[in-house]
């Protein structure tokens, strides 16, 4: 399958691009943020949440792991760069079954604990300050996502 891919000049447009996303998802819904440092994971976020419509500011949270907001749905954000062992549980299931969206930075780093259905993107440094978002989409239900948000034109 051709991977769905977006290119993104500006922190704004990453998070429109993620705002439109969030219209789409559900509860129980698990989106995998992969990328280096500054790539625009925690970025991206902020414009998720804002389309779940949580007006507290979004942050890192690296040094909690996880951190919960309350919107139309709740949002899960977790950043696992510090989670030591791949299995270590830190109860991660329970927020991918609740009744919010979950966002993992680094996801890979928990790779055995992650759900089988989940929609991982994929943040690459480009030119110019750009960021190359590639969207991998596991399952149909996140296929069926992929080509929504492609339908449709998000830049003007
Ligand atoms: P990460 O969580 O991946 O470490 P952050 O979102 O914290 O990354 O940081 C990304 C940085 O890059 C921010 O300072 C943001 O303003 C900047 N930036 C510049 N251009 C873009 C873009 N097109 N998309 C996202 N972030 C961008
Ligand atoms: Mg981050």
């Amino acid at each position: 399958m051709t991977p769905f891919e977006f290119v993104s000049a500006t922190p704004e447009q990453t998070q429109k691009f993620a705002k439109k996303l969030a219209s789409l998802l559900q509860p129980g819904d698990v989106i995998a943020l992969e990328g280096d440092l500054g790539a625009g994971k925690t970025t991206f976020t902020k414009g998720l949440a804002q389309g779940l419509g949580i007006t507290r500011n979004v942050n890192s949270p690296t040094f909690t792991i996880i951190k919960e907001y309350r919107g139309n749905l709740p949002l899960y954000h977790m950043d696992v760069y510090r989670v030591e062992d791949s299995y270590e549980d830190l109860g991660f299931e329970e927020y991918f079954e609740g009744n919010g969206v979950t966002v993992v930075e680094w996801a890979h780093l928990i790779e055995t604990q992650l759900p089988e259905n989940l929609l991982t993107i994929h943040l690459y440094h480009g030119e110019n300050g750009t960021r190359r978002m590639v969207l991998e989409p596991k399952g149909p239900r996140f296929e069926q996502i992929g080509k929504e948000l492609f339908n449709e034109d998000f830049i003007d």
